[in-house]
């Protein structure tokens, strides 16, 4: 697959703004983790882990960001749109993000545990689903990337 390496800057800048929701998911003791979608260089939708405080298993941040890209776009296909989240999407979420078309989905940690974009299991690398998302890791340096979304993972 064609790597776009142009966007570089603009996934750091908006890794930032998903690490952002993280720290909002952390002050209402959530684990925190945050996603930003994106498309044609405006963010749509900014949401953030809600398990706990709505009592849903599918609340990720993840699920809730691309319901408001959804609504925002009016259409479930969310074609040129990229995700930025702070952790690798687990398996619900990887299958989502292929179910609604997403480009691109640029991660900060991968997570050991549930990690369905390559570390634990690999939802989108399949040769039998038929939409290709390009997947990338980008990590932060300094306090904004040391991270919210790393302690969590330790729990
Ligand atoms: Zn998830």
């Amino acid at each position: 697959m064609e790597q776009n390496t142009k966007t570089t800057q603009f996934d750091e800048k908006y890794m930032r703004l998903a690490l952002a929701e993280a720290q909002l998911a952390k002050q209402r003791d959530e684990v925190p983790i945050g996603c930003v979608i994106v498309k044609d260089n405006c963010v749509i939708a900014r949401a953030h882990n809600l398990k706990e405080t709505v009592q849903m298993a599918s609340a990720h941040a993840e699920v809730l960001a691309i319901d408001m890209a959804s609504k925002q776009l009016g259409s479930w296909r969310l074609t040129g749109c990229d995700l930025y989240v702070t952790i690798e999407p687990c398996a619900m979420c990887a299958g989502l993000i292929y179910q609604a078309r997403i480009r691109r989905l640029i991660y900060g940690s991968a997570d050991p545990k549930g990690g369905a974009c390559g570390t634990a299991m690999n939802v989108l690398e399949n040769s039998y689903i038929n939409h290709k998302v390009e997947v990338k890791r980008v990590r932060l340096n300094g306090p904004a990337g040391s991270s919210p979304a790393l302690s969590a993972m330790s729990k």
